[in-house]
């Protein structure tokens, strides 16, 4: 186990009701008034099921929808699938405390997109410099497998979070599902832009990039590399110095 997973597990944040509302922002009466969902999002049915029974297994756990990370002002937006029940679900952070945030915040840090000390806990200092993170979804599924009716519903906020990044010009996603998501998001056909990891395409005035997803199970089988995925934010990298 790396150390940074140690810590996680080592110095866990407890979080009460009243932390976890303060945390995740405010509530929405009706899909599309707010830019972040309320953390008794009641949206998707079986989400919200799965998200009652976690709290009851581990009230300390975070369990509610989680924001996305790093300044609306920023010209890179990352788009991930969904919190893991372990990681996000758990601390409260987008990709923070299981294997996927150990590459994406390494990699972030090695390519100048974050900054400070990865410690798997979301108040570990660890800050987004012209990046921030969102997930297609934004409450942890069972299997990690988010049913098409959960995108399309969670994409009101994924939109949302994007609509409010003025600066923005290039998207990495993470994946097919956030890269079907994100490209009905900006009303672009499958056929036109089809996913392949490495693969570029242009919407407007944003840069699109694919990657395939930093997950444990794809990094375990070789079908993504570290280096695999540092090309790809090398790209983007060179890409905003244009
Ligand atoms: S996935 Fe999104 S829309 Fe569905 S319940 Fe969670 S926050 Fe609400």
């Amino acid at each position: 186990m790396k150390r940074s997973q140690q810590i996680g597990c080592e110095r866990q944040i407890r979080f009460t009701e009243e932390s976890r509302r303060n945390s995740a922002g405010p509530s929405v009466s009706v899909a599309g008034q707010s830019n972040e969902p309320g953390p008794d999002c009641p949206f998707c049915p079986r989400l919200k099921d799965y998200r009652d029974a976690n709290r009851a297994l581990h009230p300390h756990w975070y369990n509610a929808p989680v924001h996305s990370f790093g300044p609306a002002d920023a010209r890179l937006a990352i788009v991930g699938l969904a919190p893991g029940l372990q990681g996000a679900n758990r601390t409260g952070r987008p990709f923070t405390g299981d294997f996927a945030g150990d590459l994406l915040y390494g990699t972030l840090t090695e390519l100048g997109f974050a900054r400070g000390s990865y410690e798997a806990r979301p108040d570990d200092g660890m800050t987004l410099v012209d990046c921030r993170i969102v997930n297609a979804v934004r409450c942890v599924p069972p299997q990690n497998k988010p049913l098409p009716a959960e995108i399309n519903t969670c994409r009101t906020f994924l939109r949302a979070t994007i609509d409010e990044m003025p600066r923005l010009r290039a998207i990495v996603m993470l994946g097919r599902v956030s890269h079907d998501s994100t490209l009905k998001m900006l009303g672009i056909r499958a056929t036109v832009a089809p996913f392949a990891h490495g693969a570029e395409h242009q919407a407007g005035s944003i840069r699109l990039f694919d990657s395939y997803h930093c997950s444990r199970y794809n990094t375990n089988t070789r079908v993504l590399t570290p280096e695999m995925f540092r090309a790809v934010f090398a790209r983007v990298q060179d890409y905003l110095k244009t």
